[in-house]
Parts: structure tokens; sequence; C-alpha cells
């Protein structure tokens, strides 16, 4: 089992498989969360997924599009989400705290990307709608 971490340790979880690779996500709403030019992510099967510790005090914030971003209280950390609608986690991959054995292989929402961030013309990029949550 792969475990994964916030920034303060007091939120753990454990992944035993993936069920995507890892995507890069470019939409503004990312990036406001994330303070940077993308997510990272990969989605986990619910039968994959356990929490560790400290879930209990997670908490969320709700964007009025309905967009949820979970965190920890005492560091901030974007921690794992459930995607009802794919019966998935979405996990982002910053917070494991070993090799996952998968590697980025996806961008999505490239179209609204900073204009500040330059992508490689062979990045693959796929459409709005892909394992965002
Ligand atoms: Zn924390
Ligand atoms: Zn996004």
């Amino acid at each position: 089992m792969i475990t994964g971490t916030c920034l303060c340790g007091g939120v753990q979880f454990g992944v035993t498989a993936f069920s995507s690779a890892i995507f890069k996500c470019h939409c503004s709403k990312c990036r406001k969360a994330f303070g940077g030019a993308s997510s990272a992510a990969a989605l986990v099967g619910k039968d994959d997924f356990r929490w560790l510790r400290g879930s209990e005090g997670v908490r969320e914030f709700q964007y009025e599009s309905g967009f949820l971003r979970r965190f920890c209280p005492d560091c901030g950390a974007i921690v794992p989400q459930f995607l009802a609608g794919h019966q998935v986690y979405w996990i982002p991959v910053g917070l494991l705290d070993s090799e996952p054995g998968i590697r980025l292989k996806h961008h999505i929402h490239v179209d609204s990307k900073a204009d500040w961030e330059i992508l490689d013309a062979d990045t693959r990029r796929l459409g709005a709608g892909f394992g965002s949550p």
C-alpha cells in the first residue's frame, strides 16, 4: 500500500491500486486552489482507497458552480475527495509518500490555462471533462 499525507501529517490515506495515469488540470479553479499552473492528480477506485487518519477533521470549500475542494484544517493542503458521479477518489499525487508506479500522461482543460504557462508542443491534451472534479 502506498500512503499519502498532507503537509503537517495530520491527514493520511492509503492506496492499493490506481485506476488512471496522472493528469494535470489547467482550469482556473485548480490554479486558484493550488496556487500554481495546474493540479496533478490520479483516480483510485473506491475499494483501493482508505483513510488512515484525520479524515473526520477535513474541511471543504464549495464554489458556486459546485466545484469542491477538501483540505486539511491545520496545514491547508488539498486532500483526496470522493467523486460520487464516477465512484472514484480523486487523489492529489503530490501528497504521495513513495513511488506510485504511474506517470503523468494527460493534460486537461488546457484551453483555460494561464497565458504565462508554456506547454510543450507534444504534450498530450484531452478535452474538458476527463477526470475533472
Ligand atoms: Zn495537514
Ligand atoms: Zn481543474
